[in-house]
């Protein structure tokens, strides 16, 4: 473990940078179970009167460390602000995956620094994957000496004691470890949702995608005891959860590092899900690699499970795959796709794809094309690539003018819209269910909420749906949503 105060002078003593040649040396017998998580009796009540805002970036692994902090903090006596200008501690949960969510996060720490001047009793810190990056510490501490705290994504559970010596402390406090992680269990969280919950399954990433940065930021693959999981899921049905998403960076690599349970995996996990009464189960994220006969098998079943998979391809082309470090080939990665199609027929696909890596050919641009044609996905993440300081693709030469990134990327984002429309198509006057999540973004009259085929949908209807599972009928069936009635009857036939 790290000590816990920076000082110009010992500053490698506090930081432990990722290392790819440590990282790549990762042994299982390296995760720790922590099952005492508690705070100290002099911290207890350390945030009474005070407020706290979190504000995450990211994806929904961020926003699940987001409830923990905020668990952690509502049980050292701070309440939740919406203001920053109201909040005595402000965390900036960050993410590292792309270099323009970095400059986002850089441009608001500089945003804060007058808030700070106004009030300097004000925490100032940052978490998550950026804090894990050498290049992004060490720009704190030369350009931004407001900022108070800096902690990584292994020590989220020492926040209370973290904030103490930034309250009580005169110099920064940074805390990151580069160690490969443990799993701390019973850990407080404040969750967002009522009805939809993320659980963790599994933490880190050890595919080492040669452009990815998770797997020097978030440590190595370790799995939550099923047992455990199990547990936090029967809690969530018997509160009334609605939806749960098993997250993890790959969950299809769930169950590999349990000791003394050879085989298990996340197909006997979900099959684990099915007997649990929510209504809906996900996962995310899936890696092709790992994909399995026997989760198939079990998304097969039906039942709680929901008929969506997001399996992200990145490029159509084999040679490029195998730059990035896939571990899968075009053919493999459609026998996959073809064979969960078959098995689960009413299933929609959607996926993430790169344009631009560092050497694509306008014919490798094109295989990959033509697997998004064959695959049909309703759906894709669609990004131009961009380095990331510390990876591998890094140190290849982004030999794409942008231009053509770019001209690459609005073909793709053409196609992958005729798609979703297509799909979408599909659905017109039929009734489907849907759990209605909140009203829309767009106009407050309006509620929406998803299929369990992930599509979007709204209607008109009583404010009292929101977190209940109702029939639409969809009217019109746009690219990116469906338009629909509220089945009130259906409703009361079903009473
Ligand atoms: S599977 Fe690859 S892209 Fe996904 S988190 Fe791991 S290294 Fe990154």
């Amino acid at each position: 473990m790290a000590d816990t105060k920076f000082s110009k002078v010992d500053f490698s003593k506090y930081f432990q940078p990722p290392s790819l040649k440590d990282a790549r040396r990762r042994r299982r017998e390296a995760v720790q179970i922590i099952n005492d998580f508690s705070i100290p009796e002099d911290m207890n009540t350390i945030g009474k009167g005070k407020n706290y805002l979190i504000e995450t970036y990211g994806c929904q692994m961020n926003e699940h460390d987001t409830e923990v902090m905020a668990g952690i903090l509502e049980e050292i006596g701070y309440t939740e602000t919406k203001e920053a200008t109201d909040a005595d501690v402000i965390l900036l949960n960050t993410c590292a995956i792309r270099e323009n969510a970095e400059n986002k996060v850089f441009g608001h720490i500089g945003h804060l620094k007058t808030l700070k001047l106004e009030r300097p009793g004000l925490i100032l810190g940052v978490c998550g994957c950026m804090a894990q990056e050498e290049v992004v510490i060490n720009k704190i501490l030369a350009k931004h000496p407001q900022v108070d705290l800096i902690f990584g994504t292994h020590n989220i559970h020492r926040l209370p004691q973290l904030l103490k010596e930034a309250l009580f402390g005169k110099e920064m406090v940074v805390e990151v470890w580069s160690k490969e992680g443990d799993i701390v269990e019973n850990l407080p969280q404040a969750r967002r949702g009522h009805f939809q919950a993320w659980v963790n399954i599994m933490y880190g990433c050890d595919k080492f995608c040669t452009y990815c940065i998770v797997p020097y930021t978030r440590g190595k693959e370790r799995s939550r005891h099923p047992e455990e999981i199990i547990q936090e899921v029967r809690e969530l049905a018997r509160k009334g959860y609605k939806e749960i998403t098993l997250l993890g960076q790959n969950v299809n690599a769930y169950g590999k590092d349990l000791p003394d349970m050879e085989n298990y995996g996340l197909g006997n996990l979900m099959d684990e899900m099915r007997k649990i009464g929510i209504p809906r189960v996900r996962f995310t994220t899936s890696h092709p690699k790992d994909f399995d006969d026997h989760l198939i098998e079990v998304l097969g079943k039906g039942g709680n499970l929901c008929e969506h998979i997001h399996l992200p391809v990145q490029s159509g082309s084999s040679d490029v795959l195998k730059i990035m470090g896939r571990g899968y080939t075009r053919e493999r990665y459609l026998d996959l796709f073809h064979k969960i199609k078959d098995t689960v027929p009413n299933a929609s696909f959607t996926t993430d794809i790169i344009v631009g890596f560092p050497n694509e050919t306008d014919e490798q641009f094109e295989e990959t094309m033509s697997l998004v044609r064959e695959c049909q996905f309703d759906g894709a993440f669609t990004f131009i690539y961009s380095p990331r300081a510390g990876t591998p693709a890094a140190r290849m030469k982004d030999n794409i003018p942008m231009e053509v990134k770019k001209e690459r990327l609005q073909r793709l984002n053409t196609l992958i819209d005729e798609l979703s429309a297509k799909s979408n198509a599909k659905y017109q006057d039929q009734v489907v269910e849907v759990l209605v999540e909140g009203e829309s973004r767009k106009n407050s009259e309006v509620l929406s909420g998803h299929t369990r085929t992930n599509k979007v949908v709204n209607f008109r209807g009583p404010k009292s749906l929101i977190g209940q599972l109702v029939k639409v009928k969809v009217t019109d069936a746009k690219t990116w949503s469906l338009d629909g009635e509220w089945q009130k009857e259906a409703e009361a036939a079903n009473l």
